[in-house]
């Protein structure tokens, strides 16, 4: 991923480590790596190279060859109760990606898009219909972690959550997701905690595997939205390349290993997949594994016209996974339906920078 242009380097781009190297090669110790690593994600600064102790030609050095790689706002919507605050961000090619600001007391999250579109065409998702466009990079999902935090200190408050709920498949772009999850983490730094860093894939087999060998400590969730393959292909297309015997098959061994709880997502949409034909199918699936299942009514998109399961009918779905002894929680107009609905301001707006709308979409924190 790196800049084959020969423009300034991101410094979010770079591990601590590589920063450390960075550093060496012009001639700093490990100190001075420190400093700028403390002043990118400790104090924020957009400006490193003006940290306190450091020499005259380093600040110089890096003023001239690097840039800390914010990416502008080019509007926001937010929800009427001021809960949640969706930003349209300009990246360097011209092209737009949507983060979520969510407001819980004391649980601040940031929902943060992994690619530009989206390659794997789920039909309900405002992202999957616009296609797949391009992967970040990492300092491209770093910097959206760092917009969200940097607001949340004017207000004096920490960025406790991450949620990988944005525009794209984190799994399609696994290298790159990983360094941006190892830098957020790191404890010199924003020193996110993993147990608070939830991963959502559209089921990524192979990621999920390598998610496994390599002990990745986030939560993992996987959106599911149908229990049998053929039923689950008609809304998730992916579902034909990775069955759910091994996309289980998968989860099992990731929560036996990590001994960890799986969450999955299912977005309940009127008549399509919200029957106790279905929920019953669920439970059967899920059986004997530690699960929890976050039911999400569909947030309706310009580019399918399904509709979102009404009240009771949510409920009832619910009492079904309670029979499997399944929990379940449901996600309706909340900060996390906006998230879910990632890609709309995208697609919707055509990068206008509204504000004051998204009532429709209000969530109830
Ligand atoms: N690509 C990843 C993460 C981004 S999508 C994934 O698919 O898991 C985050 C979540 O929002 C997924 O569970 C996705 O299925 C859900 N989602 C997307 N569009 C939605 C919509 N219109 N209504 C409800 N949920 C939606
Ligand atoms: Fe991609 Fe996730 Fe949208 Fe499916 S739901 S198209 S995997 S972003």
């Amino acid at each position: 991923m790196a800049s084959e242009n020969h423009g300034p380097t991101d410094l979010y781009n770079l591990s601590r480590a590589q920063l450390r190297e960075r550093l060496t090669a012009w001639g700093y110790s490990d100190y001075y790596a420190g400093l700028v690593w403390s002043a990118l994600y400790r104090d924020l600064s957009l400006e490193p190279w003006a940290a306190d102790g450091l020499r005259p030609e380093l600040r110089e050095r890096l003023a001239a060859g690097t840039v800390a790689g914010a990416l502008p706002a080019r509007g926001h919507v937010d929800s009427a109760d001021g809960h949640t605050r969706k930003f349209l961000l300009g990246l360097t090619d011209g092209q737009a990606i949507e983060t979520v600001l969510m407001y819980f007391r004391g649980r601040a999250t940031a929902c943060v898009s992994t690619q530009v579109g989206c390659a794997m065409g789920c039909v309900f998702c405002a992202t999957g219909q616009m296609g797949f466009r391009r992967h970040l990079t990492a300092g491209e999902i770093v910097a959206q972690v760092v917009h969200v935090a940097r607001l949340l200190r004017a207000r004096g408050e920490a960025l406790r959550n991450i949620v990988l709920m944005g525009m794209g498949e984190p799994l399609h772009n696994y290298d790159a997701t990983m360094a941006a999850l190892d830098t957020v983490m790191d404890h010199r730094g924003l020193a996110v905690a993993p147990r608070f860093i939830t991963l959502s894939t559209v089921g990524v087999v192979p990621g999920i595997r390598r998610l496994t060998e390599e002990r990745r400590p986030v939560r993992l969730a996987v959106s599911l939205h149908g229990a049998t393959d053929e039923e689950r292909a008609r809304l998730v297309p992916p579902a034909r390349r990775w069955p759910l015997a091994e996309l289980i098959g998968a989860c099992r061994a990731y929560s036996e290993t990590l001994g960890r709880r799986v969450f999955f997502e299912w977005a309940l949409i009127e008549g399509q997949n919200d029957g106790a034909a279905q929920a019953h199918a669920l439970g059967r699936l899920l059986g004997g594994l530690e699960a929890h299942v976050n039911l999400i009514p569909l947030n309706p998109t310009l580019g399918y016209d399904g509709r979102p399961t009404a009240g009771p009918a949510v409920r009832a779905f619910q009492s079904v996974l309670a029979e499997y002894g399944l929990p379940s929680t449901v996600r309706q107009r909340r900060g996390i339906d906006v998230a879910a609905g990632c890609g709309q301001l995208a697609t919707e707006r055509g990068g206008a920078g509204e504000q004051g709308g998204g009532g429709e979409r209000t969530p109830s924190v």
